[in-house]
């Protein structure tokens, strides 16, 4: 076995700035329009674009980034400026892609999508508000202001969730945004400065107003709506009782393994590995 095929064993997604392999008609195209994935329809399912597809289409691209590259293949993002009114075309919201397309390419959009982001969003210098332009490297993806030479980096912004148990119960709330009877576990940005551990004692005490311990290492999720980063834990409960803040939560209680049984719907975010993990050691 060789030294390529072996990275793509161990890591079959390489993030890289430039192609890592000579550029060609079965590379991957990420393509958004309003915020929508491109995806072809071949027979009953659908499929990712390659760039002779794209190239046939013949239409307008901007804001296109180099991935990297999946299982040997050159990933591409960017955006479309024209309308695509082709038959066998379809744009799908990012979110309804794991149930549609499963999770390789809902990981592989997710983290187009960030990039696009990332670029959309600082087209100006944060410094001077000159342009900026993006560093001619292969190993650093860096905008850089044309004026005072300001220079930023792709950003993931972390929040943490948290599975909390009481002896054979879990902890499960209902944020205001969310539709009647579902419920999750407990979950918040983190704040400039603040560890993961320290930020689930805050927003599970300002949220539900109890005190917790054994804060636990659980996993981890981009959650790229536009850049974020789920950091997940599991914690036990230590004192106080639920009074929720009404200003997120509007609802919490303590849940037995029925019961959330019954709350349960899997999807593919970390709080279903929560839900999961919590189904299966309780
Ligand atoms: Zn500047």
């Amino acid at each position: 076995m060789n030294k390529e095929s072996n990275i793509r064993n161990y890591i079959p997604f390489e993030p890289s700035v430039k192609p890592l392999y000579k550029e060609n008609d079965k590379d991957y195209w990420y393509l958004f329009k309003d915020n929508k994935l491109m995806m072809l329809k071949e027979e009953d399912k659908l499929i990712l674009p390659r760039w002779k597809d794209v190239n046939e289409l013949n239409v307008s691209l901007y804001n296109i980034q180099h991935m990297g590259a999946d299982c040997g293949c050159n990933c591409h993002c960017g955006e479309i400026e024209d309308d695509v009114e082709v038959y066998g075309i379809e744009f799908l919201d990012l979110k309804a892609l794991p149930e549609i397309v499963g999770e390789k390419i809902y990981s592989l959009a997710s983290k187009a999508n960030l990039l696009l982001n990332w670029l959309k969003l600082n087209r100006c210098c944060g410094i001077c508000g000159s342009a900026t332009y993006k560093k001619d490297s292969y190993t650093e993806r860096a905008l850089v202001c044309s004026n005072c030479g300001n220079t930023t980096w792709p950003r993931t912004s972390p929040a943490v969730i948290v599975a909390i148990t009481k002896g054979d119960k879990l902890l499960l709330a209902r944020n205001k945004q969310f539709p009647n009877r579902v419920y999750s576990c407990v979950a918040g940005f983190v704040e400039y400065g603040e560890t993961f551990e320290e930020c689930v004692k805050r927003e599970v005490y300002e949220e539900v107003g109890i005190k917790i311990k054994n804060i636990k290492y659980f996993g981890s999720q981009p959650w790229p709506f536009p850049n974020s980063m789920m950091i997940g834990f599991t914690a036990e409960y230590l004192e106080g009782d639920i009074k929720v803040d009404g200003e997120e939560i509007v609802h919490a209680g303590w849940f037995s393994k029925d019961e959330v049984e019954k709350m349960y719907r899997e999807s593919i975010s970390i709080n279903s590995e929560l839900i999961e993990w919590f189904l299966k050691n309780h």
